[in-house]
């Protein structure tokens, strides 16, 4: 696989070598990526975040301020009034409930009739004026995509900060007895895998064995589905393997470990991402890279459209090997 040595920075100061996915995809003769439908709407709330954590994609914190406004979550509602094709809305951030108008976006999507996804980091339950949230998210249906590294403290600590995982652990136990995660509620709660440093996530259906078995024996916790998602090489997690010398290790891994069989389902052929200030993107890594939609495509939600967006071109760059390795990454786990 190609891999040149000159270097890129782009505009959200992450360095990134020069792009060769699409040589890849053309080498596997899955050239030009493009766009099937968009059947998903994910929504970036903002970058404002209770943690810190070391991989995050989003550079999110609690000294950030960007959050959508609720006129933009007007043009989002107004949106799906008249495209009844998109299916589900995608609620992430930052702490996507530490928006002020997180609670009103999913009520108004819910009274649409769209499934409602938070992807929620657990320990938001107990920023203050923030513990209703369990009971708000279960009153509405809200499935909850919940990020937990690893069964064992030490290492999700590592990851996400002194004190993490207490706080996650008693917060999946409070979803467990709101129905959360048992097979005949429709109360879906999902774990999220990222592993840590220059490797790829193991099998996730074997993960996902291990985390039952060990969530249940250790502290009764059920849950439906584990999520194992490879980190993506900017932002924080970039910056940490650029310190550590390892940022090439980690770019010749995704590449060397292209796999053709996962461009099919790749997330950005059926989703939209809407950044906190309205902008759309091919999906949140692009936005975090300020990677705009190709030229032609409407740029903010106001102007979306679903003929101007379908069958697209999408917009690639290196990171995009995140994806396409081993079986592959999206926000909904492993695509092969
Ligand atoms: S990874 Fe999630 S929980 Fe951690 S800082 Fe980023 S947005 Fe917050
Ligand atoms: S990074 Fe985004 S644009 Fe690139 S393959 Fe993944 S989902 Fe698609």
């Amino acid at each position: 696989m190609p891999n040149s040595p000159l270097p890129l920075v782009s505009s959200a100061s992450t360095v990134l070598p020069t792009p060769s996915f699409d040589t890849a995809l053309a080498v596997h003769e899955q050239e030009p990526l493009t766009a099937k439908s968009v059947t998903t709407l994910q929504v970036n709330l903002g970058k404002v975040c209770n943690q810190t954590c070391h991989h995050c994609h989003v550079d999110a914190g609690p000294q950030r301020t960007e959050s959508m406004t609720k006129a933009t979550i007007d043009q989002i509602l107004e949106v799906l009034d008249r495209t009844p094709q998109i299916a589900t809305v995608d609620i992430t951030g930052g702490a996507p409930e530490m928006n002020p108008h997180f609670e009103y976006l999913v009520q108004e999507c819910r009274i649409r009739d769209r499934q409602v996804i938070d992807r929620c980091n657990l320990t938001v339950f107990y920023v203050k004026g923030k513990s209703h949230l369990p009971e708000f998210l279960a009153k509405h249906g809200v499935e909850i995509i919940a990020s937990l590294p690893c069964y064992q403290e030490i290492n999700v600590d590592q990851q996400r900060g002194q004190g993490v995982f207490n706080r996650s652990i008693s917060a999946l136990q409070t979803l467990n007895t709101l129905g959360y995660g048992e097979i005949d509620t429709d109360l879906n709660l999902h774990l999220v895998y990222n592993p840590q440093g220059v490797t790829l996530p193991p099998p996730q259906e074997e993960l996902e064995q291990d985390y039952k078995e060990e969530l249940m024996r250790r502290h009764g916790i059920q849950f439906n589905r584990l999520l194992t998602i490879t980190n993506m090489p900017i932002s924080r997690f970039s910056e940490d393997l650029q310190e550590a010398g390892q940022l090439d290790a980690y770019y010749t891994l995704l590449q060397e470990n292209f796999n053709r069989a996962t461009v099919e389902d790749l997330m950005c052929r059926s989703l939209i991402n809407v950044g906190w200030d309205g902008r759309l993107s091919d999906c949140d890594f692009n936005q975090m890279l300020d990677l705009p939609l190709q030229i032609r495509a409407p740029q903010w939600i106001k102007d979306f459209t679903l003929p101007s967006l379908e069958h697209r071109p999408i917009v690639t760059g290196s990171h995009c090997f995140g994806c396409t390795a081993g079986a592959g990454s999206s926000c909904g786990g492993t695509l092969t």
